[in-house]
Formats: C-alpha cells, structure tokens, sequence
C-alpha cells in the first residue's frame, strides 16, 4: 500500500502537471469506487452522472495530502479524496476508452509496464491531458465533497499528527509512544497515533533505530524513543526524495518506479544478511502485520 512517500510523490507529481487545468469529464467502470461523503457505505445511483455533475469545469487550484490521502482542491471550494488503499496509483497521460476497454497511448511506461494497466477511472482535463487510476484490486476510492464535507469524514478529523511536520517535535512524540502499551510496530502504523506510516516504513524505521518491532511502546527508553524519532524523520525524509517504493505495484505519476527499493534496509529482505551485523533478516507476524528485522541488533 502507498504510504507518506509514495502519496507525496503522486500529489508533487501530478501538481507539476495538473494544477490550473478544468476537468471536462469523467469515466470509470466500476461504480463502487465514487463515493458520497454523508454516506460512504451506499452506492450512488447513476454514479457517473452524480460524479459529472459535480466536477465538470472545475478547475484544479492546488493538490496536497493528509497521511495516505490526496487531496484535489477544486474552485467552487470542492474537494477530491483519493485514497489509493491497497493496489492503486495515478498516473497523468492519455488513454483510449472505447465500450468500457482502456487502451493507453501515452506515456511510454502506461503502455509497457502491466502495473499501469489497470486503469478503473479517468479524468480528463482541459489541457487534453489525462488523470488515470490504475488500480490491480479495486479497493481504492475516490470521495467528491465539499470542503469542509471533506475536511469532516472520520478518516480525516481522527488523523494523528503528520510526522515530518515540522511543528511535531520530540517531546510530542514521546508523550504519544508513553501512552501507547501496544508493541511499537503496530503502534507506528496506527494512523491515529502518526499519520502515514504503513508496513515498509516502519520496518524502516526500527532497523535504523535498533528497536525490535515487538517492544511495548511505554517500555521504550530514552534513547530508543530519540533513535525511533530521529529515524522516522530520516527515513520518511529519504524516501519522499526518492520518489517511494516500487516492489510490486506502486508507480509515479510519470509511470515509472520510485527510487527507495533498492536502498531499503529491511523490508523484503528476510533471509538475507543484516546490513549491520550479517545476521539473517527474519520475518514474522506481529499483531497481524508481517515485520522483517534483525533479531541480533534489534533489541526489546
Ligand atoms: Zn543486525
């Protein structure tokens, strides 16, 4: 699933492109993915319609994010949230939709690489440009609200804080980790506690740091919650400029893969020596997530 890097890496990528266009229309063929703010569970009768009455000849003001969703603000003071959940990326070019079959022309990567061959939505926009949602499983959704709809859904008022947010500072970060009695891996992902943070970061972040991913938050020292702090910083802060992690399905708006995977620390890579201390990268189950981690230098 994109986490922070991979998010912020679209929204950078796609306002360099879309920014100041009008979107003249809609397409997807597959009803479930627009999604009503008041009412996110019931599917919208003629979802199509409802989706062309709302966007058509807005213009996109600017683009952003909140933890793992993007945000297109449109005029009108509309907004777009995608959330790409499991599988889903977006991509600017253009394609070809004819009796529900896509056929992509442009770019180069849309057309060759089978991770960008699910395109599910488009919009299309006043500079002849595209906006296509690839999207393998389908989990992804799109909610067309108002602003302050938008800003009201659960999933965004409840949000903790955003980790590389200058403003959130060490002494924030420990206070939130001391409350938690949960193991520090799912505690980390927990979007409630810091927002954006999925599977791979948080591997990431405690091989750097040399926690085990199954301490119990309060039972942190000092020092590990300064290591696991400056980490998270340092990481995330990497990966943003390398543009994500591509192993297996997330790609940039361009279509191309990100840069992170090759320089990644730990995740993926079990049975494989640890970078440190050569020991095996071991991968387990913890609190139903898989963690990969060097049980030699990665202390409870
Ligand atoms: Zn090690």
């Amino acid at each position: 699933m994109p986490e922070l890097p991979e998010v912020q890496a679209t929204v950078d990528g796609l306002k360099r492109r879309v920014v100041g266009r009008k979107i003249k229309d809609i397409w997807a063929d597959w009803p479930k993915v627009l999604k009503d703010p008041l009412d996110q569970s019931k599917i919208k009768h003629n979802h199509i319609a409802w989706a062309r009455k709302f966007l058509r000849n807005e213009k996109i003001i600017s683009m952003g994010r909140r933890a793992k969703n993007v945000l297109v603000y449109l005029s009108n003071k509309k907004v777009i949230l995608i959330h790409q959940k499991m599988t889903g990326h977006l991509l600017v070019g253009k394609w070809r939709v004819k009796n529900n079959k896509v056929t992509p022309i442009s770019p180069r990567s849309a057309v060759n690489d089978p991770w960008n061959g699910y395109i599910r939505l488009v919009f299309y926009l006043s500079d002849g440009n595209m906006i296509g949602f690839s999207d393998l499983r389908r989990f992804g959704k799109i909610v067309l609200g108002s602003k302050e709809e938008i800003e009201n859904l659960p999933e965004i008022k409840n949000l903790g804080p955003e980790p590389l947010d200058k403003s959130f500072m060490f002494g924030d970060f420990r206070a939130v980790l001391r409350n938690q009695k949960r193991k520090i891996k799912p505690v980390l992902m927990d979007p409630g506690v810091i927002a954006g943070i999925g599977n791979i970061y948080s591997d990431e972040i405690l091989w750097r740091a040399r926690v085990s991913p199954k301490t119990n938050s309060n039972k942190l020292s000092e020092q590990d919650l300064k290591n696991i702090f400056s980490s998270m910083k340092f990481v995330l802060e990497k990966a943003v400029k390398l543009r994500g992690t591509s192993i297996s399905d997330y790609r940039k708006p361009d279509g191309k893969e990100g840069g992170y995977a090759p320089v990644r620390l730990v995740y993926g890579r079990e049975g494989e020596p640890c970078k440190r201390c050569k020991a095996k990268i071991v991968r387990e189950k913890i609190a139903g997530r898989s963690a990969h981690y060097c049980p030699k230098c990665q202390k409870i």
